[in-house]
């Protein structure tokens, strides 16, 4: 067993075993082997955990804290968790399968999203209120800001420590209090997350971490009264619950959803780095990811030697166990969307797609939730390839002609997640970023992030936008304070 795998609730700043006393297998998706086992939360754990949240924020004081108090936190936590950041990652790895340089990627950048919303936190006592100008000069007004209170973090599983900090770091900066559940399938890193906030000496019940299942623990964080605020991130059919669950008592609520997002390559774009684009934007995390770049147009004049090259690079990608050096796909996160990936290639197979190359578990791998990388072609527009999202190392192409017809096939999605465009004619290629309706625009590039920059989704994508100053505003409620300034009487009941 590793060292550092936990395996208790975190809840009111003391480690627990579930009420019931339940747990629930972790996997490591390389060897299919049960590496630990963690609590299995129940409703009347979530209870307890939200309870202590809503102490913390209405009696012991989180939110009266200055920004600048707060933010002493956040960079504790960012300190602590650097300097853990190679055996977290190695957790990672053995979670959730991705490759170890990947993974080193996002713990370094979840360390970097508390830096920076620790940064935010202390603007926050810079910018205390906004004068407002008023008509009338007997009144003077300001706003303020206030954070919302209690808030219901649930991620999924394909940035595990990653999709924690960006819902809990700007959720404590703005001063809320929180309660986290992490998908059930990668529970480990959020469970560290918990002890490095401890460590920091982050007050009893300002962050909770409740590992368990979505129907159990995820449902009952949902459908508590006194959780005030509901951020999630996962797929569209949670999204849809969450939403109902929020409007019974007009929860706020912060929605990332998924994508099927296009990636529209002109015929002056230089192949090698098109092809090396289009990889990145759909095998990176083994195309495990919202915003990858699933459908691919490219411009009749270069599709077939792009097409050729890519199918080329494609097949030099290295397979394997995402703790070995040089590993660039790792398997899948579980059995379960292993086998969705695969029903939904053969489904595609089955409608009409080619396969240009991959589909297959590859040769060598008897054990593991391995997939080759696969390139579809002939898809057809209205088929669940082209149209649904299959969150795997899998790309549909297909040729385009006219700019008209390439934004039309882009947009014509019921997500709007993510686009890229690549184009040596930055007039063009600002055009074509103008004419997606989507949340998130690449140009020349698909896929990078950043934590400055607003991250979310039009259409069924999502609500609202994570990171960025967009990220802590999903936090905070407006308050407006109105003074009537003035000696003299109203007069409008007394005379
Ligand atoms: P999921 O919706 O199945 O699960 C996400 C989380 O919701 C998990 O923690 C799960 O336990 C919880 N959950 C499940 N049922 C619940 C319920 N009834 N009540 C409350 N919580 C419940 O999604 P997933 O399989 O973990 O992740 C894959 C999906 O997430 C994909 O569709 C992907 O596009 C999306 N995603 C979006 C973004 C983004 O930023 N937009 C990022 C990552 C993943």
């Amino acid at each position: 067993m590793e060292r550092t795998m936990r395996s208790k609730l975190y809840i009111d700043g003391k480690w627990m075993a579930a009420a019931n006393g339940r747990t629930f297998d972790v996997v490591n998706p390389a060897t299919e082997e049960v590496i630990h086992k963690v609590a299995a939360a129940t409703a009347k754990d979530v209870d307890v955990a939200v309870k202590a949240a809503r102490r913390a924020f209405d009696k012991d004081g989180w939110p009266k804290l200055s920004g600048a108090q707060r933010a002493k936190y956040l960079r504790a936590i960012a300190d602590g968790i650097r300097a853990r950041q190679a055996e977290i990652a190695r957790l990672e790895v053995i979670d959730n399968g991705k490759p170890f340089a990947e993974a080193d990627w996002d713990i370094a950048d979840a360390a970097g999203c508390f830096d920076f919303y620790a940064g935010l936190a202390d603007e926050l006592d810079n910018n205390p209120e906004e004068p407002i100008t008023l008509p009338d000069a007997r009144f003077t007004s300001k706003a303020v800001k206030e954070p919302i209170g209690v808030a219901g973090a649930i991620i999924p599983w394909n940035y595990p420590l990653l999709m924690a900090a960006w819902k809990v770091a700007p959720a404590l900066a703005a001063g809320c209090t929180v309660v986290l559940k992490p998908a059930e399938v990668t529970s480990l890193t959020a469970l560290e997350l918990a002890a490095i906030a401890d460590e920091a000496g982050l007050p009893p019940g300002v962050l909770n971490v409740v590992t368990g299942a979505g129907s159990v623990a995820g449902q009952a964080i949902i459908d508590h009264r006194q959780v005030d605020k509901l951020a999630f991130t996962g797929s569209g059919a949670v999204g849809s619950k969450i939403m109902a669950a929020a409007a019974r008592d007009i929860k706020r609520v912060s929605l990332e959803l998924g994508g099927k997002s296009p990636f529209v390559v002109f015929d002056d774009a230089d192949i090698d780095e098109a092809v090396e684009w289009i990889m990145f934007g759909i095998f990176w995390n083994q195309g495990q990811v919202c915003s990858a770049t699933s459908r691919v147009l490219v411009h009749e004049g270069i599709y077939d030697r792009l097409l050729a090259r890519l199918v080329e690079e494609t097949k030099k990608i290295r397979i394997g166990n995402g703790l070995e050096e040089g590993v660039l796909l790792g398997p899948l996160v579980s059995g379960r969307h292993y086998e969705q990936v695969l029903a939904a290639i053969e489904a595609a197979k089955a409608a009409g797609a080619t396969v240009a190359c991959g589909g297959n578990r590859p040769e060598g791998f008897d054990k593991g939730y391995y997939l080759e990388p696969t390139i579809l072609t002939d898809v057809a527009l209205d088929s669940d390839a082209w149209r649904e999202e299959i969150f795997g190392p899998v790309v549909c192409i297909r040729p385009f002609s006219t700019e008209e017809e390439a934004i039309a096939l882009a947009n014509d999605s019921r997500f709007g997640l993510a686009a890229a465009v690549m184009s040596k004619d930055d007039v063009r290629a600002e055009r074509i970023a103008a004419g997606f309706r989507a949340g998130i625009v690449w140009i020349n590039c698909s896929q990078p992030t950043f934590t400055e920059a607003p991250w979310g989704g039009y259409k069924e994508s999502g609500i609202g936008r994570e990171l960025g100053r967009w990220g802590l505003e999903n936090y905070l409620e407006t308050k407006q304070i109105t003074r009537f300034a003035t000696g003299e009487k109203w007069r409008w009941y007394i005379k």
